[in-house]
């Protein structure tokens, strides 16, 4: 047979890159829409898009959680935070209703317009309603729309003076189509849902309403809930954040250490599964067979690979310690394989290429950081660099992450010195996961295609029957794989 298989390829003495190395093409006998991306994040957890993104203070909270879940992936709430705020997002990921918004923006009579002012200027919208004590769960009193406040010249004036009071709400346990309706027939922006006591709970808005879809991939329990995950240290703390976590309605936890083979790690994994055997549990990061089987000897319901590939990370430089990426997912998948668990390639992703070739190595699922660092759903604001609109994206071991609390992560806490592992820096716009996502996932299944793969499944099985084949490349011929001898060109949004 042309080319190589993987086995003959990521066996030797050198550690490849996924830009080290390409895919043969096989037989196309179907559409790129015949592909399936279905897989398996652990040991009892299906997807159907194989994206998860990065437990990281500047990729992952509720809102990126959603996003990634709705879409057939998901998403792993970072843990620089007090347990109540982690808990917090896992929350709102568990309550997320599609077109209902669970945590609006709600002020109370005495507030002012300047207050509204500032709030559009943040959040780029002005239907606030008004509620006695300014927060949810509370009497609805009134609601302060664009109308309202248009023409006023006085901004010290107070909300009760201008809101209007006169309400459509609907009650608790609407449904999403008869929210709609009433929307609908009312003809107002914003329509509050309510409980039988008149506290507001919840608001639904029109804009969203017109662009409302369905989401037949979603990532859900049993109950039709949005899943989740949550990431937590091995060190003492976690117990009480794991019990808040359980409490939040998590899903998946993923036990982060930088280098997992620990003892802390071991006890941190027996500890949930004992405690919550319901509870999935990833183990991690780990780049060998042998850091494999002593986290699934442990109980790992799946194994979160990478030491050093990731953007922003420096590890292998500062520590000499890790391996080059594409053959660590080799070599961890072959064995995990064996005793049925799943591993997630972490870290290195930076192209559609690199997501296909994560997974033709025999990973289940992908993580990326720096890939859904500039979305609009990943933490923090935009902002501007030279013309250029920009998010910030950042290690958990950079010295800004360590100390806002990520050296958990490093078994680094309590050092006087904090060695860092990561840079600080800024990724470019993405705009919105709800554009981009189903752009990765287009992608990815023409990828597959071209491979000759309907599925990752059998995309795997021809992998380690040797009937995927490999070839090297060098350094010219990776450039020649790239654009070239080009003078000028645009690179496209995506890549
Ligand atoms: P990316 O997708 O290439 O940006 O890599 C993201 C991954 O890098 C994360 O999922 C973590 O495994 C890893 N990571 C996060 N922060 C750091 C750091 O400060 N140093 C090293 N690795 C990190």
């Amino acid at each position: 047979m042309d080319g190589f298989s993987a086995e003959e390829i990521f066996t030797k003495e050198n550690g490849f890159a996924y830009n080290d190395f390409i895919i043969l093409p096989g037989y196309i006998d179907f559409a790129p829409d015949d592909v399936l991306l279905e897989s398996s994040l652990t040991r009892n957890i299906r997807i159907k898009n194989p994206m998860i993104s990065s437990p990281m203070d500047t990729v992952t909270e509720s809102k990126m959680a959603i996003a990634l879940a709705l879409q057939g992936g998901l998403g792993i709430v970072h843990y620089n935070n007090t347990i109540e705020e982690q808990a917090a997002e896992v929350r709102k990921v568990k309550r997320f209703e599609n077109g209902f918004i669970n945590d609006p923006i709600v002020l109370a009579p005495g507030n002012t317009l300047a207050d509204i002012d500032a709030i559009k200027e943040k959040y780029g919208f002005s239907g606030i309603p008004i509620t006695e004590n300014g927060k949810l769960n509370s009497l609805l009193v009134g609601i302060v729309t664009n109308r309202d406040v248009d023409f006023e010249t006085d901004r010290s004036k107070k909300l009760v003076d201008v809101m209007t009071t006169d309400l459509v709400t609907a009650k608790k346990g609407i449904s999403l189509n008869q929210a709609n309706q009433i929307l609908k027939n009312s003809k107002k922006g914003k329509l509050p849902i309510v409980d039988d006591k008149g506290r507001l709970i919840a608001l639904m808005s029109r804009k969203d309403l017109l662009k409302n879809r369905e989401y037949p991939l979603a990532s859900k329990d049993p109950d039709k809930q949005l899943m989740v995950g949550a990431a937590l240290s091995t060190r003492d703390e976690s117990m009480d954040r794991l019990a808040a976590l359980v409490d939040a309605g998590v899903d998946v936890v993923v036990v982060d250490a930088a280098q997992g083979n620990s003892i802390y790690e071991v006890d941190m994994i027996k500890y949930i599964k004992k405690k919550y055997p319901e509870i999935e549990v990833v183990g991690g990061n780990v780049v060998t067979e042998e850091q494999c089987e002593i986290l699934i000897k442990a109980g790992a319901d799946a194994l979160r690979i990478g030491m050093g590939p990731g953007s922003i990370c420096t590890t292998q430089t500062t520590m000499a310690v890790g391996r080059a990426q594409a053959t660590a997912v080799y070599r961890t998948a072959r064995y995990a394989r064996k005793h049925s668990i799943p591993v997630i390639a972490d870290g290195g992703i930076s192209t559609i290429g690199h997501i296909a070739k994560a997974l033709s190595l025999g990973a289940s699922v992908v993580m990326m950081g720096s890939m859904f660092a500039g979305t609009n759903e990943a933490p923090g604001e935009y902002f501007y660099e030279n013309g250029v609109r920009l998010k910030k994206y950042r290690g958990m071991a950079s010295q800004e992450a360590l100390d806002a609390g990520g050296a958990k992560r490093y078994f680094a806490e309590d050092s006087k010195i904090k060695v860092v592992q990561g840079v600080s820096g800024a990724v470019l716009d993405k705009g919105s996961m709800f554009e981009y996502v189903p752009y990765l996932v287009q992608g990815l299944k023409h990828s597959l295609q071209d491979m000759g793969a309907r599925d990752i499944t059998t995309m795997h099985e021809r992998l380690y029957s040797g009937k995927l084949r490999f070839e090297l490349r060098s350094p010219s011929a990776q450039l020649e794989g790239g654009v070239h001898d080009m003078y000028s060109y645009k690179e496209p949004k995506y890549m």
